[in-house]
């Protein structure tokens, strides 16, 4: 027999919505949590993101736990009864699971009666362009809220299930993507001496960013350069181009692995294209900040796995994917864990991928552990 958790989790997954347009998923996580009212709900949060809000007296220290609204650009290829509805956008990423475990401690949470403190519900847009958790933090509406702790979970594929992956020191990288546009001159391709082809400085570049690169994850300077896309000229053979752009992904392990990576390309794109004469311009965008793992919240997330039972295995080293809750992790003392989805389920951002609904159960009794070593 299903649950109520599991059919909200299969109703989510039917609606996929993608970053940003979260309207539908929303207005679903409201309805469900209408049956059980916080003290004070808050609505269109960074975009579509909702803030139910539980208070237990006026004093005390205030849990948030979040989780993410939003579904990929992606066709879904699997065959069940809830499959998604919506052509091209699906649940890739398990984010339906985690709103049903977020929402689902709404009951529980009722049925408390802490002498005080307040438990705050976060249903964050767009995470997966790395734009909602920084939108909802400058929200008017959130500047006024003060946050003690703040957790969040992720599950992760390949990983035994209900295995709870303890990260220290954090749970992911830094991510950032740059783009560099190059402006020489065009020329007849016979007589290229006449124009500035960038192609020479996108071959150097490419070269150089390469030797920047130590992708040795057990290393602290960890750092990783991923060319994504790369563009010069046309396919017109009587034309020398005179403009270009390289597009890449960087990934550190810490801020200031990150911002001193920054620092070289920067000085390195300066000095190439002064070397050829071309104009540039360097943009940098999908910021997702480390989410650095605070040492007191990561032990409560430590002993509510061990009060649990439940295995618990302690990485090396971070995740190599971006995860904006690192935004949060910035202002408020953090822990984001990883939960086990099982050895063969498939990857994240798969098109059969499909969150496991026994997953469930060990996600909310986390979170309630979480919450009761706090509040309690
Ligand atoms: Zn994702
Ligand atoms: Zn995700």
């Amino acid at each position: 027999m299903k649950t109520k958790i599991q059919t909200l989790r299969r109703t989510l997954h039917q609606f996929p919505e993608l970053s940003g347009q979260e309207q539908q998923t929303a207005a679903r996580i409201k309805e469900y949590l209408s049956a059980y009212p916080p003290t004070r709900m808050i609505s269109g949060l960074g975009g579509h993101g909702i803030a139910a809000i539980y208070e237990f007296g006026n004093s005390g220290l205030t849990v948030m736990i979040r989780c993410e609204l939003d579904a990929l650009p992606i066709q879904e290829q699997n065959a069940f009864d809830y499959c998604s509805q919506h052509m091209g956008v699906s649940h890739k990423c398990g984010h339906d699971g985690h709103m049903a475990m977020v929402a689902g401690l709404a009951p529980w949470i009722q049925e408390q009666d802490f002498d005080h403190g307040r438990i705050l519900l976060l249903f964050q847009p767009a995470e997966e362009t790395g734009q909602g958790a920084a939108e909802v933090l400058v929200d008017d509406q959130w500047c006024e809220l003060e946050i003690d702790y703040a957790f969040a979970l992720h599950n992760i594929p390949g990983e035994a299930l209900h295995t709870i992956l303890l990260m220290e020191p954090g749970f992911s990288a830094e991510v950032q993507s740059f783009s560099i546009k190059l402006v020489g001159k065009t020329a007849h391709a016979s007589e290229p001496e006449n124009g500035r082809n960038p192609a020479f400085t996108i071959a150097e570049m490419v070269q150089t960013f390469e030797h920047l690169s130590q992708p040795a994850t057990d290393h602290p300077a960890f750092r990783l350069l991923t060319p994504v896309h790369l563009n010069l000229g046309d396919r017109s053979y009587g034309i020398s181009p005179g403009a270009g752009e390289l597009h890449y992904t960087v990934r550190t392990w810490s801020q200031d692995g990150m911002n001193a990576l920054v620092q070289e390309i920067e000085t390195i794109t300066e000095q190439l294209c002064a070397k050829r004469e071309l104009s540039y311009q360097l943009d940098w965008f999908e910021h997702f900040p480390a989410s650095a793992n605070d040492k007191g919240a990561n032990e409560i997330v430590r002993s509510a796995a061990q009060g649990l039972g439940l295995e618990v295995k302690v990485m090396p080293h971070p995740f190599k994917f971006g995860e904006d809750f690192g935004w949060f992790s910035r202002e408020y003392p953090a822990a984001m864990f990883g939960l086990g989805a099982g050895l063969d389920t498939p990857a994240l951002h798969h098109a059969d991928y499909d969150f496991p609904d026994d997953l469930l159960p060990t996600g909310m009794a986390m979170f309630r552990a979480v919450i009761r070593q706090i509040l309690a």
